[in-house]
């Protein structure tokens, strides 16, 4: 077929090399003059790590990153309100990879071009329409294709698809972040994901996601932002971590205000990811907040899904979509409502919420049924068995 993916990001990338190695003519069409990350580092889950490795590509990534065997939410007063661990789940052993965006972004762009794929930049995509030669993809500069299949991989802030179309709904969170890349302090276990929590005040984590090119181990830092409040300064932060945070407060001393970005995070659901000849996969039909570490994971699955189910050469291709959507249903929704659930107890500035949060997480971790699914939950290992998902390396 001849395929168009709108978008270079983790789920177009993907989807493109997939397709391409399987004989079809893939064109990803991109907005950006250059394709590239946006973000600073990630948690890949073992299932995400998985489609990697049927890309070939795990390998590089996980050589590049850290291997994150745990993730510790303490309180300001070091009181433990989540301790999630990896070896929690049932076997095989499994982990999460902790990857800075460029590493991943970089290493699917290289796997697209390999392929084969045309990449096509700076092209703002505003629509697509579809006729009796097929779909076409609509920008400023005109019409391209006709192609027999478009798929929508343009994450969370999709501005031609409307946030109240019929086709999707996308709502806003109060609740962003401040993200930089920082070197990670030696005092700091590099294979944990870190975070400290202060009453409904603070929130603020340490992500390790491997060496940079001078050795050291870098980390993803990340502060919970309210977007209707004045950004707080560096200073103001730094203070924190001094009083709060010791340990980790030598983290923010080589960076300047200029280094911090603002996130916005969305909840998007598409009531409609399939129509006609078109699909959407990854955020731009299903995004989330990041409390569970999950978007990317959930992108490269859906590629990795879609790609299977147009695999099957006996199926039509409306087949092969309606079946597509069957199978990554279940796991994104669970996504979701886990993720609508706890965004709003870690990022709050409620004390009562706080306070329950801070006194019932810590007793709630410790029951064996809360740790394994906590893991599970973590892992994405909940609701995949009707997919059939990829099995999950068994280390690198
Ligand atoms: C602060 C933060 C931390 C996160 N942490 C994690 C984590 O730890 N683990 C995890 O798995 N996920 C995490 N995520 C989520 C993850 O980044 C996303 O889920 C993932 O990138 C979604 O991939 P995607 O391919 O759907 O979209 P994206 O990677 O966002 O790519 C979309 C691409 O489409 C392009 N595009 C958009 N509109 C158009 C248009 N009109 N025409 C042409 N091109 C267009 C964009 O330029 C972009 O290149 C985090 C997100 C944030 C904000």
């Amino acid at each position: 077929m001849n395929i168009a993916v709108i978008g270079a990001g983790i789920g177009g990338l993907a989807i493109s090399a997939f397709l391409a190695r399987a004989g079809h003519s893939v064109t990803v069409l991109e907005s950006f003059p250059e394709p590239r990350p946006v973000g600073a580092g990630l948690l890949l889950q073992p299932p995400g790590q998985a489609v990697l490795q049927h890309l070939g590509i795990l390998e590089p990534v996980a050589a590049a990153s850290s291997t994150i065997s745990r993730l510790q939410s303490l309180t300001h007063t070091g009181r433990t309100l989540l301790d999630v661990r990896y070896a929690h789940l049932a076997p095989p052993a499994r982990h999460g990879l902790g990857v800075r965006r460029a590493i991943l972004h970089g290493t699917l762009l290289n796997c697209s071009r390999h392929a084969g794929v045309k990449h096509l930049h700076g092209i703002q995509v505003s629509g697509t329409e579809a006729d009796a030669t097929g779909e076409w993809v609509l920008s400023g500069d005109g019409r391209h294709g006709p192609y027999d299949l478009v798929i929508i991989a343009t994450g969370a802030r999709s501005d031609w698809l409307g946030a109240d179309s019929g086709r999707r709904r996308a709502r806003r969170y109060p609740w962003g972040c401040l993200w930089a890349t920082l070197p990670l302090p030696a005092t700091l276990d590099p294979a944990v994901l870190h975070q400290r929590c202060l009453g409904g005040r603070f929130m603020a984590g340490l992500l390790p996601t491997g060496a940079g090119a001078d050795g050291q181990t870098t980390a993803a830092f990340y502060w919970s932002v309210r977007h209707d409040r004045p950004l707080p300064a560096l200073d103001e932060i730094r203070a924190w971590f001094s009083h709060y945070w010791p340990e980790a407060a030598i983290a923010l001393q080589g960076i300047s205000d200029t280094d911090l970005s603002v996130a916005v995070y969305y909840d998007v659901w598409a009531r409609k990811p399939v129509v006609g000849r078109t699909v959407m996969i990854g955020d731009v039909a299903h995004g989330t907040s990041p409390q569970l570490g999950q978007g990317c994971t959930s992108a490269l699955l859906d590629a990795y899904r879609l790609a299977s189910c147009l695999a099957e050469l006996s199926t039509p291709v409306d087949t092969a979509l309606a079946t597509y959507r069957k199978h990554r249903a279940g796991h994104q929704r669970y996504i979701r409502y886990a993720s609508i659930g706890l965004t709003p107890v870690f990022q709050t500035d409620n004390r009562l919420i706080a306070g329950m949060r801070d006194f019932a997480l810590g007793a709630l971790s410790g029951l064996p049924g809360a740790r394994a699914l906590a893991a599970r939950s973590l892992a994405s290992d909940v609701c995949l068995k009707e997919e059939k998902a990829p099995s999950a390396p068994s280390g690198s």
